[in-house]
């Protein structure tokens, strides 16, 4: 396993606005799509290179309308010049035959998640057929996946994936830590995941997304054992300490760039994140 990689730049990735928290827990969640393509904006200038996308109805619930992931992905290619567009085909309270509708605009990837597990208030329902029909329609559509690890086993539905032709043999996977009821954010488990990744899936690209308080330190830990990538952004986390809310996608972004410096890394470009996931 790499554990010094000084010589790859990282991506930022910046998950703006997710399906849980609203204005009422930071005004800063940016939720229409003017709202959303600012903060991305935002998040772009300081250093962000991928941004992963949740749009809302207008009561603040998740949405699934594949005219507003469109409209987003439009202000991002215009505003936000080569930003990798990542669609969540995940995410709370969204019809499971819906999740997929927008897929057929093209992003550049989508989030895929290859199991199910338990999360705060509900099981988040991923069933093999599930996963296989999104699978299936990101390969019609030419969407790369980014596969999201909730649980070990997800890796090796990952592995089935790429057994069956679905994706090929160099998946972007993200390990998602201390998501309540889940996979809790601890260092030893990341190197087990990382351990399994390399095992079964020895092309595999990777980051880690810690959530609420774990967002730093995941990414100290990713950091630290050469990831390609990083997440930040307020779907995962709406605070900079205890004590006080994130302003916006940025701030946090910025931090984010701050722990790749004390890291003795750099922030990747546009075309070096897209080289490093696989994209054109
Ligand atoms: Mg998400």
């Amino acid at each position: 396993m790499a554990t010094s990689r000084s010589d790859t730049p990282v991506v930022i990735a910046v998950a703006i606005t997710g399906s849980v928290p609203r204005k009422k827990d930071n005004p800063a969640v940016p939720v229409t799509v003017a709202e959303q393509i600012e903060s991305t904006h935002q998040a772009f200038e300081a250093g962000a290179t991928l941004c992963h996308i949740h749009v809302r109805n207008d009561d603040e619930s998740p949405s699934s309308d594949p005219d507003r992931f469109a409209a987003v992905q439009e202000g991002l290619r215009k505003h936000c010049p080569g930003m990798i567009v990542q669609f969540s085909t995940g995410g709370r309270g969204r019809d499971p035959a819906a999740r997929g509708l927008p897929l057929k605009h093209r992003p550049d990837m989508a989030s895929l998640s290859t199991g199910s597990v338990n999360f705060p208030t509900i099981v988040y329902e991923n069933s093999a057929s599930l996963v296989t029909e999104l699978a299936g329609q990101m390969k019609q559509y030419g969407v790369r996946p980014e596969i999201e690890i909730f649980d070990l086993s997800h890796l090796h539905g990952a592995k089935r994936l790429v057994e069956a032709g679905l994706i090929d043999t160099r998946p972007h996977v993200q390990f998602v830590m201390g998501v309540q009821n889940a996979m809790p954010a601890e260092e030893h488990l990341l190197d087990i995941l990382l351990a399994e990744t390399h095992r079964i899936l020895p092309e595999a690209t990777w980051t880690a997304a810690g959530i609420g308080r774990n967002q730093g330190v995941v990414m100290d830990w990713a950091l630290r054992r050469g990831a390609d990538a990083v997440r930040t952004g307020l779907e995962d986390n709406i605070r900079v300490t205890k004590d006080r809310l994130a302003g916006s996608n940025a701030e946090l972004v910025g931090l984010a760039a701050a722990a790749v410096s004390r890291h003795g890394r750099r922030v990747a470009t546009t075309a070096e994140a897209r080289a490093a996931l696989g994209l054109r």
